[in-house]
């Protein structure tokens, strides 16, 4: 053991344990401290022993046994916990030392934290860690951001334990601010809009076919072999096949009530407040609101009983009805996030190089797919695209999945099967694709009713006019 640890961590729950582990594998010598103090002792004597990590009892001896500068990784709850822990460890600290908090921090607290910090000599990053259990332990995606004269020193130990994808670190400098944890945010809420949308699969395979889970999870398998290639779409075949101690498949006694810990909603709300759409998100994120609804629901569904839904004859057509709208719907919230992050980057002068995220997130995270490298060399060939769906091979491959898309959801709708995020994306494409949209009405329904005044199509933009409606003076 060094007579000084490389690297401190804070919080040692499901995260950071794994986190201590996956430094400590990769050569670094780790102290750890948590507020429960049997949570150290628990550690150090069980997965931790005989490993180049310390233990410590307080948070200043644990200040004591880091080199300095020091480097603090927190992996504690977010909200006040980070400040708490802030405000405790901040006496022991000295001038240039780094805080980094890996938690899933609101990017705003973030923006804050870096701030104050900075005033009292200390420079704070904000990362987003994504990968959950595993992925800590084996290599997460890491989103920092914040300080960036931090970036130099804690570099070499947040890229040897990030996930690897062709080789490359999934873990790059993202811009100043509370820029890491936006992009964490983001990425959480392209978790929720995927998530959503493999279960609309599930739900029109099941229903417009009557599938059985052991034959929707061999589908999921050979999706999970070509354009559709990603972690959740590689979990849900195994999901499909997975059966309990009585031998039933798991997935049918799951109760249809989906949680949610918040960054779906916070990322929602940023792209209100930055006016950009994100409306494949929004569907899923109130989408699980309505799951939580359950006794709504099921009132409902006796007040509107529903005939069964007509099995579709041609089955392998179907299967490819429902991968092309997968894959296409995928593309549209991908497209809406990235909107959001190109803004956000603009709005807050964090120059985001989105090629990079997009890199980011190939290995290690919830959403990590192969997808994300076409994104990646969209974003390369043209850094200021103004969508997604405007790079060419996407547009090919929307272009492709068109029919399919706008026939299967027309069949969900006669067929009365719930598909809400399916079609918000196809009709999100229509409206994005429609030079001339109804909003002319609007606008002359704000000036009617309120003398907001419009722009006319034959007249120089930027000049406003109001109309008497009515006649009355
Ligand atoms: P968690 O359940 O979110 O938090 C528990 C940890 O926070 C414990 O170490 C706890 O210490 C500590 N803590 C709570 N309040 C504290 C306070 N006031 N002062 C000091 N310590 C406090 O743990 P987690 O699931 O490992 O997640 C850690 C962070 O990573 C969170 O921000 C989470 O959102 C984020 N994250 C989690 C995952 C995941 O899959 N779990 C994935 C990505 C990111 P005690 O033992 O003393 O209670």
């Amino acid at each position: 053991m060094n007579s000084k640890s490389n690297i401190g961590l804070i919080g040692l729950a499901v995260m950071g344990e794994n986190l201590a582990l996956n430094m400590e594998r990769n050569g670094w010598q780790v102290s750890v401290w948590n507020r429960t103090t049997e949570v150290v002792d628990n550690f150090i004597n069980g997965r931790a022993k005989g490993k180049n990590i310390v233990g410590c009892e307080s948070l200043e001896d644990f200040t004591t046994t880091l080199e300095t500068p020091r480097i603090v990784m927190m992996m504690v709850r977010a909200g006040n916990a980070v400040d708490e822990v802030i405000e405790k460890i901040v006496p022991y600290l000295s001038e240039g030392d780094i805080l980094i908090d890996g938690g899933n921090s609101y990017f705003k607290d973030t923006e804050r934290r870096v701030k104050d910090m900075y005033a009292s000599g200390f420079y704070f990053v904000g990362a987003g860690v994504s990968g959950g259990e595993e992925g800590a332990l084996n290599g997460p995606s890491i989103m920092p951001g914040g300080a960036a004269e931090a970036w130099p020193r804690i570099k070499p130990i947040l890229q040897s334990i990030a996930a690897k994808a062709n080789g490359t670190p999934c873990c790059e400098w993202v811009g100043p601010g509370g820029s890491g944890h936006f992009v964490k945010m983001i990425h959480n809420g392209i978790e929720y809009g995927d998530m959503q949308l493999i279960s609309e699969a599930y739900f029109l395979l099941k229903h417009l076919q009557g599938m059985g889970n052991a034959e929707m999870g061999d589908i999921f398998a050979r999706w999970n072999e070509g354009k559709l290639k990603s972690y959740l779409i590689e979990i849900t075949g195994h999901i499909l096949l997975h059966k309990d101690v009585t031998g039933a498949y798991l997935l049918d006694r799951i109760l249809d009530v989906a949680g949610q810990k918040g960054t779906g909603k916070w990322s929602v709300i940023n792209a209100l407040e930055l006016s950009i759409p994100l409306e494949l998100i929004a569907t899923a994120v109130f989408e699980r609101y309505l799951s939580s609804e359950k006794l709504l629901r099921m009132i409902a569904a006796k007040t509107y009983p529903r005939k069964k839904p007509e099995v579709v004859s041609n089955k392998e057509e179907l299967i490819e009805e429902i991968h092309q709208t997968l894959y296409a719907a995928k593309l549209v919230s991908y497209a809406q996030g990235f909107g959001v992050l190109k803004k956000a980057s603009e709005t807050y002068d964090w120059k985001l190089n989105l090629a990079t995220i997009a890199r980011l997130w190939r290995a290690g995270c919830i959403i990590r797919s192969t997808f994300l490298d076409d994104i990646a060399y969209a974003f390369e060939q043209d850094s200021n695209l103004e969508n997604l769906l405007l790079a060419s091979h996407f547009s090919k491959e929307i272009q492709e999945a068109l029919p399919y898309w706008k026939k299967l959801v027309a069949t969900a709708a006669h067929e009365e099967i719930s598909s809400p995020a399916f079609s918000s994306a196809l009709n999100y494409f229509y409206s994005l694709t429609t030079d001339r949209l109804p909003a002319n009405l609007i606008q002359a329904q704000r000036d009617y009713f309120g003398a907001h005044t419009f722009e006319r199509v034959d007249e120089e933009p930027g000049k406003f006019f109001h109309e008497n409606w009515t006649g009355h003076g």
